[in-house]
């Protein structure tokens, strides 16, 4: 723990928390008895930790105060391969750097989830299929995200195993999630020093539950993202192709001109528009500064209000990625905007090709 003094004056010394995990613990027992949880169940927490790191550096990457995401997920050790939900992950391919292949400098070996299942306990396995596809949810390719199954010396002495999520950075590969095993050790050890009884009264006895827990570094997740969705693709200004779920705006709407009845138009569309998700309206500077601009933080969608729209109701909508536009109604226009974002349509589906 990262001790420290409250307050003006020396002696009133404080304990800073060097991961979440503990309070799940420590409550453990308020949340059975709140919440009536039946094994198997999960505990979430995001939090500040700290940590006395001795040389903090590069940026987000190794911090004294960080953040972190946890779940403690307690199970019953006889069950631990029962899993439920696990057949939706069953055919995710996670790649996994094994021990032999360390000491040899080998590479990855690609598993599905149901083969991983026969060398850590399913749990285990589940988690870490989910955390690839949330992480290329958010913009970081597949081909960036391995596992590693830790050395024995690397190993918390706590854990009967321990899998770590790492992602390709620009220095080099970097734990972001720790997925350890911690078996019935926290528990067992809040036991022994608290005196008070902290098994499950499961069918066949009384059970003290095994713990499978994630642990996700969210400054670090947030450098990943960051550095995965980051272009520089010869288009005169850099821009970031986040996810549209992540991107700070789903769309922008542009009046072409500052004239003529048009922003009137924008503005309506932009008020409907924010009903329902967040929108920029942006009117100063041409319209090719203006797309600029909101490519460079990353939102997916330019709306752009033109002299048809004030005859037709219709406007354009030109799609980051590639800067292809089309024109479609503005009357639907919140439906097409939410199903380009969901990924139920290809842009191409949202309105009539713009030459
Ligand atoms: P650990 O309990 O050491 O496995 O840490 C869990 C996660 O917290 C790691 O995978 C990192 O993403 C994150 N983390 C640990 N230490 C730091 C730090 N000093 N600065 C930023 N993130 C950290």
């Amino acid at each position: 723990m990262l001790g420290t003094n409250v307050g003006p004056v020396e002696g009133n010394v404080a304990y800073l928390r060097p991961e979440t995990a503990q309070g799940i613990f420590v409550n453990f027992r308020n949340i059975l008895a709140s919440t009536r949880a039946k094994l198997p169940f999960g505990v979430a927490q995001v939090g500040t930790s700290y940590r006395n790191e001795i040389s903090p550096r590069q940026w987000l990457m190794r911090l004294r105060e960080f953040r972190q995401m946890e779940i403690e997920m307690f199970i019953d050790p006889r069950e631990a391969d029962a899993c439920p939900g696990f057949e939706k992950v069953e055919n995710v391919k996670i790649r996994i750097l094994s021990r032999e292949a360390q000491r040899s400098n080998g590479e990855p070996e690609e598993l599905t989830a149901g083969e991983a299942a026969r060398i850590m306990p399913k749990y285990q396995a589940y988690f870490m299929a989910k955390e690839l596809l949330w992480y290329s949810s958010l913009g970081v390719p597949e081909g960036a995200i391995r596992f590693r199954h830790m050395m024995p010396n690397e190993t918390p002495h706590y854990s009967k195993g321990n899998f770590d999520m790492e992602i390709m950075y620009d220095f080099g590969w970097k734990e972001v999630v720790g997925n350890a095993y911690r078996t019935d050790f926290d528990l067992k050890t809040h036991m022994g020093s608290s005196g008070k009884d902290l098994t499950f009264a499961e069918e066949g006895g009384k059970v003290l539950p095994h713990v499978v827990e994630p642990s996700f570094g969210i400054d670090r997740t947030v450098y990943a993202v960051l550095l995965h969705c980051y272009r520089d693709d010869g288009r005169g200004w850099e821009w970031f192709a986040f996810p549209p779920r992540i991107a700070p705006y789903l769309c922008a709407v542009l009046p072409l001109v500052s004239k003529d009845g048009i922003p009137e138009k924008a503005r309506e569309l932009y008020g409907e528009l924010r009903k329902r998700f967040d929108v920029l309206y942006d009117q100063s500077g041409s319209i090719g500064r203006r797309y600029a601009r909101c490519d460079e933080i990353g939102i997916p969608f330019c709306v752009t209000c033109d002299y048809e729209t004030l005859e037709d109701e219709t406007a354009t909508i030109r799609n980051r990625d590639d800067c292809s536009q089309v024109r479609t109604g503005t009357k639907d226009l919140a439906a097409t905007l939410e199903k380009l974002a969901s990924g139920l349509i290809p842009f191409s589906a949202a309105g009539d090709r713009v030459a």
